[in-house]
């Protein structure tokens, strides 16, 4: 593209942008980080909390399990110590029995006492030496709480909340074994830093009798706890009850919430960073065209062609022009190119076709053999549903197809021959006129002619300057006459800036012309004039019927 890359993007920024000046796109820009910035702040500490929430239930869940699960284990050992040294039929309080009693007392840190009964509760013998006073009637004062085993209960002892309750295993008619726990210090490491001045954990035997307590629940941050969890024993008469305050559930686990809300602002101020960065990418050249042709940039300019050798008006090529915003004209040798590699072309050449048939509709619709040529690019005449699209624009417009000629340009050539060939016959069928534009120029050779099956074929402007002074462009000039006349073509010569080449061109009975000599492309509104100045009435279509004078 020969166009200035720099002075289109300057252009087309401010073409696109029109609406949006620079200040306030960087506003908008600012704008947008500044808002992803703080959703994804929110968002982030928002999904943080609740992972935070659901790890810590998780957590508080299995804290309760564990502090059951010693309570178990510490029963487990009191029950398998006194297997170990009980028998039914021996006496329990026998010197040697006793001390068996004692070694276990001494080996299984949570077993304080082991102590003998008989079946009335009266305390027969004890591990402990002086406890023999104070542990009679053992039975009338406490609830007992059957284990799964039938033969082993548990009993707290008043107070309770010190940690302190006994297993009991009937052993038979004559004996009542009594091991007294101490769970307190099996609990000490429980709970993790974060939560040991704001949490606390029961064990419990039955469903009242809290017999060991680890932290407090009056030193809790709130007035009820913020999480319970309670936690059944399936062997023991046995529940672990935790809760925990307000502040040390939110703050367990949660870090710290300006970390989340600068991580999220950062994550939220990159994304954007990127969609402004998208959003305001530099404008291509594609885009700048694009929104030129939107924005009826692109317009219609009229050039007459004419019967030779009276030079009588028979017809015009509609030649596109980019009127920029600034007024500058830019002729299609700047922008065609680019319009026929990036697909705008069928566009471009679709929103002239539409302009021109609804400005020239008066002319058209009241001068029926007056003709129209579009230029009309090989990817554009083989794209998908043109000749429907054009049908439409035609049919719209009221003029008839025999007046509307598609000019096949030589600038490119057509990939699928054989599909143009078709596309070919259907438009002349449909009643369009194929003209082959540039003939011996590029890629228009005679073979098109052979496929194409033109009404209408242009000789290039290359041999209509030397037209007369060069012997073989003589002969070429005289071999399309000759084959024009063959097939029924009206042979046209592009570019004729002198009479004498009128003079030749007729001469060798080229039918019709155009070139800077009549006219140059023109706008509508000098085109208007210029078609009044050659014997056509008024363009107007209130003006009613408009048709040549001569
Ligand atoms: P083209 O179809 O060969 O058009 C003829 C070109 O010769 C035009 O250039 C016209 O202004 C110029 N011309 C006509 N008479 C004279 C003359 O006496 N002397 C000189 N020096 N030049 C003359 P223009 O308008 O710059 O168009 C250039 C090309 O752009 C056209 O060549 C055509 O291929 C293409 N084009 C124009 N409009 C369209 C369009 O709407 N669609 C497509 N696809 N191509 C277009
Ligand atoms: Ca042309
Ligand atoms: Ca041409």
């Amino acid at each position: 593209m020969s166009i200035q890359s720099s002075s289109v993007n300057a252009r087309g920024t401010e073409n696109v942008f029109r609406i949006l000046g620079a200040r306030s796109r960087r506003i908008v820009g600012i704008g947008i980080v500044v808002l992803s910035s703080a959703l994804i702040s929110i968002a982030t500490w928002l999904l943080q909390n609740e992972y935070v929430q659901q790890r810590n239930t998780a957590q508080l869940e299995e804290l309760a399990r564990q502090v059951l699960h010693r309570t178990e284990l510490a029963i487990d050992y009191a029950v398998i110590s006194l297997g170990d040294v009980i028998s039914p039929t021996g006496d329990l309080c026998h010197p040697q029995a006793l001390r068996s009693l004692g070694e276990q007392v001494f080996f299984r840190g949570a077993v304080k006492e082991i102590s003998v009964h008989d079946p009335g509760g009266k305390l027969l013998c004890s591990t402990q030496a002086a406890v023999e006073e104070r542990t009679v009637d053992l039975w009338t004062e406490m609830a007992e709480f059957a284990a799964l085993n039938p033969s082993i209960t548990l009993q707290p002892i008043q107070p309770e909340a010190h940690g302190l309750f006994r297993v009991l295993w009937r052993v038979n008619g004559s004996y009542t074994v009594s091991a007294t726990l101490n769970i307190d210090m099996l609990m000490f490491d429980i709970f993790p830093a974060a939560l040991r001045d704001d949490a606390f954990a029961d064990v419990v035997i039955g469903s009242e009798h809290v017999v060991a307590r680890f932290g407090a629940v009056t030193n809790l941050s709130s007035s009820s706890p913020a999480m319970t969890f309670e936690v059944d024993a399936a062997r023991y008469p046995i529940v672990a009850r935790l809760g925990v305050g307000e502040r040390a559930f939110a703050g367990w686990n949660a870090g710290s919430a300006s970390t989340k809300l600068v991580l999220g602002a950062f994550l939220g101020a990159a994304l954007g960073g990127l969609i402004a960065r998208a959003a305001f990418r530099p404008v291509g050249p594609v885009e700048i065209l694009r929104s030129a042709i939107q924005a009826r940039e692109l317009v219609p300019f009229y050039q007459p062609i004419f019967a030779l050798p009276s030079q009588k008006i028979v017809g015009c090529e509609v030649l596109v022009r980019w009127i920029r915003t600034d007024g500058t004209i830019v002729v299609p040798d700047q922008f065609i190119p680019l319009a026929e590699s990036s697909g705008l072309v069928a566009l471009m050449t679709e929103n002239i076709i539409e302009q021109a048939l609804r400005q020239l509709r008066p002319l058209l619709r009241h001068t029926p053999d007056f003709k129209v040529a579009f230029n009309i690019s090989p990817s554009h005449f083989t794209s998908r549903d043109f000749l429907d699209r054009l049908d439409r624009l035609v049919d719209q417009s009221g003029c008839t197809r025999q007046q509307v000629v598609l000019e096949l340009t030589e600038r490119t050539s057509f990939d699928d021959m054989s599909f143009a060939v078709t596309v070919a016959g259907t438009a002349s069928d449909r009643g369009y006129c194929i003209s082959l534009d540039d003939t011996g120029a590029g890629h228009n050779g005679l073979g098109h002619i052979q496929d194409l099956r033109p009404s209408v074929i242009k000789i290039d402007k290359k041999f209509v300057d030397v037209v007369s002074t060069d012997p073989t462009a003589d002969a070429i000039i005289e071999v399309l006459v000759r084959l024009a006349d063959r097939i029924g073509a009206t042979l046209v010569a592009e570019g004729v800036e002198h009479e004498h080449q009128v003079t030749a061109l007729s001469r060798f009975g080229v039918h019709q012309a155009q070139g800077y000599l009549v006219s140059k492309p023109l706008n509508y509104e000098t085109f208007k004039t210029f078609l009044v100045n050659h014997g056509f009435r008024s363009l107007n279509e209130s003006d009613g019927v408009s048709q040549p004078q001569r």
